[in-house]
């Protein structure tokens, strides 16, 4: 494995004659991959997706470059949770030792790929700086990105003082008077922001669900609560504050988050949870012409995660809404086992 340059462009091309087999003794993955000696796979992405699904192929000898923009979703946080022997770690250092698991135990040098005989196409793909990369499959592991709310402060408090996930931040921060869940976009469903905020009962005394000034939100939410019995802490610590929201200040201590109202009202949330909407990183859908889900995640076959364009698979939150490390792990098994299979068929 060799990771190497943010990618640009992803093209699919005819099979070509090969001519030769592939040159043994090559060092250096850019000597081989060429259009009559091309690579197995090419993976797009160095994340947990990326680098599980190289790990996979690794024990099968299954030749792939991985490429890397090195932009990780997570990068603005300090520690990573939800994946066994890294709790509470950091995950530049989880991301070097899963790398280093791959290259010690396999090699990062050149060697023979497949000949993919009855492949019937072939990908080309080119990086930043013009140089071509050619390879009988793909593998997009290229994650998402968060976008921020249009809300004064947001960004400022995102990572620090918003969190996406709960099951990846919050626990720190337990014991809180209260914490906030905002109702807005992708939270805005019934059903998604009063399932948030009883997770905050679990880490927080009482849970205030903001939804911004909208009445429908508001409206939804209350009918939903409800329903909840008498009893219940669904029923007497989740609030509803449906006042629009005009600011937000991190404050100093831990992850707390001052909530301004339009109306000039403050309340302090020892953390706030909301996931903003995400983009796919590039352009490769577009170029590739891959479908994708009603979330905007590509849509892939199950288990084996190919995409509606044969020999092209993808992995992590590029193709699944629940996107956090220990799936894009998962995935990454599975989408090395699928590009695997396909590879072995064709030899
Ligand atoms: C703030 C925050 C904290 C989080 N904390 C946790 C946590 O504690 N636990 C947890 O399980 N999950 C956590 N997550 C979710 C987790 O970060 C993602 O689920 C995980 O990173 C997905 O892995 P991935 O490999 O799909 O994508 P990523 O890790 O985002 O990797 C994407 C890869 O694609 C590459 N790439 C993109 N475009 C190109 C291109 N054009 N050319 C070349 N390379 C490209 C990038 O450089 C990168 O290598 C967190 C998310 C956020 C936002």
């Amino acid at each position: 494995m060799k990771t190497t340059h943010p990618l640009s462009t992803i093209s699919n091309f005819p099979k070509p004659p090969i001519t030769k087999a592939r040159n043994k003794q090559s060092t250096a993955y850019y000597k081989i991959t060429t259009r009559t000696s091309p690579i197995d796979v090419l993976i797009i992405g160095a994340g947990p997706a990326g680098l599980s699904t190289a790990l996979g192929l690794a024990r099968l000898q299954i030749k792939c470059i991985v490429f890397s923009s090195n932009v990780f979703r997570n990068q603005e946080s300090k520690h990573m949770h939800g994946v066994p022997t890294w709790e509470h770690r950091d995950l530049v250092e989880y991301r070097a030792a899963a790398r280093e698991d791959v290259v010690k135990n396999y090699g990062s040098g050149g060697g023979e790929g497949s000949e993919g005989a009855d492949s019937k196409t072939l990908f080309r793909a080119v990086d930043e700086r013009g140089a071509e990369w050619w390879g009988w499959k793909i593998v997009l592991a290229v994650g998402v990105r968060d976008v921020m709310l249009e809300m004064e402060g947001y960004e400022e408090c995102w990572v620090k003082g918003i969190f996406h996930c709960l099951f990846c931040h919050g626990y720190e921060e337990r014991g809180g008077a209260s914490a906030g869940v905002f109702a807005i976009d992708d939270c805005a469903p019934r059903h998604s922001a009063t399932h948030l905020a009883r997770f905050v009962l679990r880490l927080a005394d009482n849970a205030t669900i903001y939804t911004n000034g909208n009445e429908l939100v508001s409206q939804g939410i209350r009918d939903m609560l409800a329903t909840a019995g008498a009893a219940t802490s669904s029923k007497n610590n989740i609030f509803i504050e449906e006042r629009k929201i005009a600011k937000l200040v991190k404050l100093p201590n831990g992850a707390q988050v001052e909530v301004w109202l339009v109306d000039g009202t403050r309340k302090i949330e020892a953390f706030v949870a909301h996931k903003p909407k995400g983009m796919l990183n590039g352009t490769f859908v577009e170029q590739m012409g891959l479908q994708t889900m009603p979330q905007g995640v590509i849509k892939l076959g199950v288990p084996f995660n190919e995409t509606s364009v044969s020999g092209v698979f993808a992995a992590g939150d590029c193709g699944t809404a629940v996107q956090a490390s220990a799936t894009a792990l998962s995935m990454g098994a599975m989408t090395a086992a699928g590009a695997a299979s396909s590879i072995c068929a064709e030899d």
